[in-house]
Parts: C-alpha cells; structure tokens; sequence
C-alpha cells in the first residue's frame, strides 16, 4: 500500500528550492498529552540542552541579559563580537556570574542625585528601589536605600535623595547562598536586600518580588559548575585568536565562527587551530547550505553546523549576491549529510513563528537560531521606542551599513574594504514583552505541534524523517493562503504567533 504523502527525499528532491512555508507537514497519531513531549536536544556533538532555541550573535539580540534568560529557559544565547574583546569578555562573564535571584548589576544613584532622578529610573525600568552609594557606583561604600515608600508622599521631587534615604540597613554579605539569602530577605520584611563585602561596598541587590514570583527554572541549560551555559562568536582573523583566547579564560561553552559563507581556507584553518589548542572546546561551523560546504567543515573538525545563507528576516545576500540556498532545501540537505558524522545542525534564520521552528526541527535540524522573533523582547540590547504610537525595538543585520560601521561587516570579509556592499537592513520590532513569558509559550506551542505530528521527542522526529515514516505535501500559493487567516472583515492578531 503506497502511503499518503510524500517523503522528505521526495520533497526536497523536487526542482525547486523551498522555504518553510512551501510545505506542511501531514499529521500523526495521537496517544499522549503535550506535556508529555520531551524537546530536549543536541546543540553540538557534546553539548545537549532541554529546549532547541538559540538567540543570534547579533548587536540587537544576544548580550548578557538575552543570554542569561534563554539559557535559564533551556536554550542558550550567543554573544556578538561586534565590541571589543573586552567587552564581550565581560557579556560572557556576566552569564557565567549570574546566579539565579540576585540582580548582579543593580541601578545605583548617590545621596546628591534627586527624588527626580528616581522618578526617571521608575519610568524608564519600571522599578524604583534604589541602593545609594557614596558616589553613586556600584561596588562603592553602601549608605543608603531608597524605595517607593520612602518618596510616594513627598511632593518636592527636587529634594535630595540623602534626605529620604534609609541609612540604617539590613544587608548580606558577599558569598551568601541564595537559600541564605531569602531567609534573611523574609526575616526583615523589607522589600530589598543588598549585598555587600567585607569592607561595605555594594555588590548586587536581591528583590523580594523576585522571591515572591519565586522562579525556578528546572530546564535551565548549566555546565558541570551549574553555572548558566553561554556561547560566543568569533571570527576568522589573527586577532580573533586572542579573542578566543579570553573568552575560554572566562569559560564560555561554545564558540560559533561567524562568517556569512563557510566554506572557506580562512575558517578551516581556524576550526584546526581551535581544535589544537582548546580540543575540548566544541565549535560551530558555518554559515553553510550544501553538502559540499558541510563536508570541508566537518573534516576540519566542526562540532555542530549552522544552517543558512540569506534567509534571515533582515538580509539581503539573496538579491545582491544571488548566492544563497531556500532555507527549507538547505536545513534539510545539510541536516541529512552531517548526520552521517554525528554532527546536528542548526536551522539558522528565516524563522517567524512557532510553525516554522517545529518545520526546521522536521526536516532535520536539531536547534533553532533566532534573531527578529527575540529582537522585541525586554532582553534584547538597546531601549524601546514610539512610532505611530507603536513600541518597537531596532533590529538590524550585521551586514547593514549602520551595522558595519561600527565594524560588524566581519563574517562578510569586507572589513577592509573602502566601498561597503550592504547584506542587511536596519530597522524595527514589535515589542514582545520579556523572554520570560514568550520563550514558554514557544514551548507550548511546540509541544502541541509535536503531538499534532504524533511524536513525542526530537530524536524520533528524526528517526521517523529519515524512514520515510514522516510525510510531507507541497503547499500551492492558494494553500498557502488558504493556511492564513482569510475571508474575515477584521481580527484580533494573537499577541504571539
Ligand atoms: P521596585 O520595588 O520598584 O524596585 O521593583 P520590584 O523589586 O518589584 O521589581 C523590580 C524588578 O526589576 C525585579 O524583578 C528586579 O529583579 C528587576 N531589576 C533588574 N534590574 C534592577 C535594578 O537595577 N534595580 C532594581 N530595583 N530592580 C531591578
Ligand atoms: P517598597 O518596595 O516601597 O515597599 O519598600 P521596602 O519594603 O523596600 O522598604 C520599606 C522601607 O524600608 C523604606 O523606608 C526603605 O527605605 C526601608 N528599607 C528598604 N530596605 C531596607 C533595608 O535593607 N534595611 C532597612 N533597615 N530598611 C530598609
Ligand atoms: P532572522 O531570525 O531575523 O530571520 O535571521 C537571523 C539570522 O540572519 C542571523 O542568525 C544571521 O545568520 C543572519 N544575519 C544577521 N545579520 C545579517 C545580515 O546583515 N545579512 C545577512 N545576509 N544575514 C544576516
């Protein structure tokens, strides 16, 4: 009996390339609940994380904040190289510093700043209870605390904050568990609780509403230390290996060599080198979309694949080099050639929704990059601005003039060169609120996906992709739009998709 549907092989082995929304995935049977779906998966040869989402190493995605979020919800952040070495040193140190309930680096003012300046911090950051040091620093002498209750009532905004503050504080020290920690923060019935070293200077701030939200984060992705897993790009120049250098010594996970086209003796060379001087580092390769690309870069000794060549939501190597693979076609060729060599692949850009994370995972990829669907979210570099009333946050490709300028044309080899080709736009975001409420709804939304599919974990998606076991059918344009939301006179769009 010929089976309803068609092959993945037969999919992709069609005349045209693809992209995610060309095809659908045709359902399976159900005998399980969506808790039930495991999405744990690998993010490189050695490296496994419980949820298949990553933020891209872009200057509008992953620094520490994003990083810190993704990896206590199970995935894992990649920090961008468009900085110094010493700045990016200090995004991947903050991750491997972060410890779950202390805020590390809080907002500090001095005894001459004003109720204002609290006022200015409460509109822009939403909260008010500030430490105050002797200089206003963080890591000076502690004296002070001021929180709402100290200035709600106190009509002259002007007045200093020396002559609001608390001084009489309970503090804890340095080094203080966070069990430890919230018993304290519970015994003083305060809503604050900064901690200090030996010698009294400020070192982070405990919030009891954090205590009281009380999140745990069961899934989150940790190294043998339990300190929060973190990775970082690098590039393929000589300085890139004093880059490397320091970002070991501050421990990062794993590094993903950024460069826009993989396959190149300047890559291979540095996978070498990596794999030389740091053999228990794992490195991700790419960017690549054929097999010919994935072969060189496994044989150089790549832990993982990053999948996809002009199919991000800000790109346009597409139409300017018109090089470039559908990111369908790519995910699924390259996917099913580094399997043979244990090597997962990432599908990375041209992801816009739920559906589209659980096709890439179908047609192969173990993990998922994203880089527009997190650039909104409260985590995400940079501040949220208005537009015709709408809150939005920039977003730009690395190979965007704006982006270049400031030295992010690394992974396009075009640093030297005096005219600048663009690959990328600049522009904006809707605001998606923090990563904290949107990443579990992604989840969620995978589960239901998987059960749909009738398959319960990552590893037999696979498993049933490469049997024939999944079917897949074509999707014409009017299925296509047929598959949209359609013939309604208005609608409300979901806060997510
Ligand atoms: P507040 O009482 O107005 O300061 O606000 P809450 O303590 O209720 O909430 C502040 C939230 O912002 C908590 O989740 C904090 O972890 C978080 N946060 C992040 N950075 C800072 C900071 O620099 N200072 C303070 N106070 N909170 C911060
Ligand atoms: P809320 O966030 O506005 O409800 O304020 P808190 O519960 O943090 O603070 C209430 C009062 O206690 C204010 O006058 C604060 O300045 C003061 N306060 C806050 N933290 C401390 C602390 O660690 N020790 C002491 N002694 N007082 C504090
Ligand atoms: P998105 O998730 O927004 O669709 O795509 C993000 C991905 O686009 C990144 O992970 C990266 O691979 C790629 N990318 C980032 N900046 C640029 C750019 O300026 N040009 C091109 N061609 N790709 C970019």
């Amino acid at each position: 009996m010929t089976k309803d549907g068609l092959t993945a092989e037969e999919l992709f082995r069609l005349p045209h390339g693809l992209a995610y929304n060309d095809f659908i995935i045709l359902p399976g049977y159900i005998d399980f609940t969506p808790d039930e779906v495991n999405l744990e998966s690998q993010l490189t040869r050695n490296i496994r994380i419980k949820r298949p989402l990553i933020s891209s190493p872009m200057d509008t995605v992953t620094e520490s904040s994003m990083a810190i979020a993704l990896a206590l919800l199970g995935g894992i952040g990649i920090i961008h190289y468009n900085n110094t070495i010493e700045e990016q040193v200090k995004e991947v140190r903050k991750v491997k510093r972060f410890e779950n309930g202390f805020i590390a680096e809080p907002l500090v003012l001095s005894p001459e700043h004003t109720i204002r300046d609290i006022d200015c911090i409460k509109e822009k950051y939403g909260f008010s209870g500030i430490p105050i040091t002797m200089d206003g620093k963080l890591y000076s002498k502690l004296v002070g605390i001021v929180t709402n209750r100290d200035i709600d009532f106190e009509t002259d905004r002007s007045k200093k904050l020396k002559d609001v503050m608390t001084r009489d504080l309970i503090t804890a020290q340095h080094g203080v568990t966070l069990v430890e920690a919230n018993e304290i923060l519970k015994k003083s019935k305060k809503g604050k609780l900064p901690i200090v070293d030996e010698k009294g200077n400020l070192v982070a701030l405990m919030s009891r509403n954090d205590l009281l939200k009380n999140r745990e984060f069961p899934f989150a992705s940790k190294d043998a230390h339990k300190r929060l897993m973190v990775g970082a790009c690098i590039g393929t120049k000589a300085e890139d290996r004093e880059r490397l250098d320091e970002l070991v010594k501050a421990s990062v996970d794993v590094v993903v060599i950024d460069s826009a086209q993989g396959n190149s003796i300047f890559q291979i060379e540095m996978i070498q080198y990596i794999k030389k001087e740091y053999p228990s580092l794992d490195v991700i390769g790419g960017n690549v979309v054929t097999e010919e690309q994935c072969r060189n870069l496994i044989k150089a000794g790549v832990d993982a694949l990053r999948i996809g060549m002009g199919p991000g939501s800000i790109c346009t190597t597409q139409t300017t080099m018109a090089v470039g693979r559908p990111q369908a076609s790519a995910v699924y060729r390259c996917g099913k050639f580094a399997r043979q060599y244990g090597i997962p692949v990432i599908a990375d850009g041209g992801i816009a929704n739920i559906g589209h994370i659980a096709k890439a995972l179908s047609i192969g990829a173990s993990t998922t990059m994203m880089g527009s669907m997190f650039a909104g979210t409260s985590e995400a570099p940079g501040e949220y601005f208005y537009e015709n009333g709408v809150r939005l946050k920039k977003y730009r490709g690395m190979a965007s003039l704006e982006a270049m300028e400031k030295g992010g044309s690394k992974r396009y080899f075009a640093e030297e060169s005096k005219i600048k080709v663009a690959q990328g736009v600049s522009g904006a975001v809707l605001d998606k609120g923090s990563m904290l409420d949107y990443v579990p709804y992604l989840v969620q939304g995978l589960k239901h996906s998987f059960q749909d599919m009738g398959i319960r974990d990552i590893s037999l998606l696979h498993e049933k992709l490469y049997s024939g076991e999944l079917r897949f059918e074509l999707r014409s344009l009017s299925a296509q739009i047929e598959g949209g939301v359609h013939d309604m006179y208005s609608y409300k769009e979901p806060k997510y998709m």
